[in-house]
């Protein structure tokens, strides 16, 4: 995840953008709940999405055991040098590959370019994801399907990223306003 001070830059106007099914409320997440975010429903409001699990595309089902990747990120699980296990020790690897692969197949089928996926995950996480020991700890990487996106030239970003643009935009909105009143109300003509 980016610094406090880093400047998020997300498109002005999107038609077609890709989001992590959790985010926007479905029940696909390992424990059978959504993640649902308020600021990411906020920012596609009006856009054309395209809701995807990769998980789930990949043969799992929710509720699912817990999976990390192991000893590596996904850029490394898709070059065959890591692994993704469950919280029972079992090799998952081939669930998350296929699901990798679908969501790209949708991404090329409707000219996809952004996309906004959950933080830390073995298969959406961008830039950090969970440490591959059940703990909570985290490492640097890409989930599997992230790493495979931009491999494949799409933007993406996580709903940590989406809430803080959004919040600086609510602040630059609300300071605009104040400004107009006090405009208006200096006005002599
Ligand atoms: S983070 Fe990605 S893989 Fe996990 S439940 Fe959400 S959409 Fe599915």
């Amino acid at each position: 995840m980016c610094g406090v001070r880093k400047q998020i830059h997300l498109p002005v106007r999107v038609d077609n953008i890709l989001v992590s099914s959790c985010l926007i409320g479905k029940k696909c997440s390992y424990d059978g709940n959504h993640r649902r975010n308020r600021w990411v429903l906020e920012f596609i409001s009006g856009i054309k999405v395209i809701d995807v699990c990769p998980e789930m595309l990949g043969g799992l089902t929710s509720p699912r055991f817990r999976s990390e990747i192991k000893d590596g990120d996904g850029k490394a699980v898709l070059a065959g040098d890591a692994i993704v296990i469950n919280e029972r020790g079992e090799d998952v690897t081939s669930f998350f590959i296929t699901g990798a692969n679908e969501v790209l197949r949708i991404v090329k089928e409707n000219g996809i370019n952004c996309a906004i996926l959950k933080a830390r995950s073995p298969s959406c996480g961008k830039d950090k994801i969970y440490d591959g020991t059940f703990s909570g700890g985290l490492k640097k990487g890409d989930g599997v399907t992230a790493a495979l996106l931009r491999l494949n030239g799409v933007t993406i970003y996580d709903e940590e990223e989406v809430e803080k643009f959004l919040r600086r935009k609510e602040v630059k909105d609300a300071q605009f306003q104040r400004l107009s009143e006090n405009g208006a109300g200096n006005r002599e003509d």
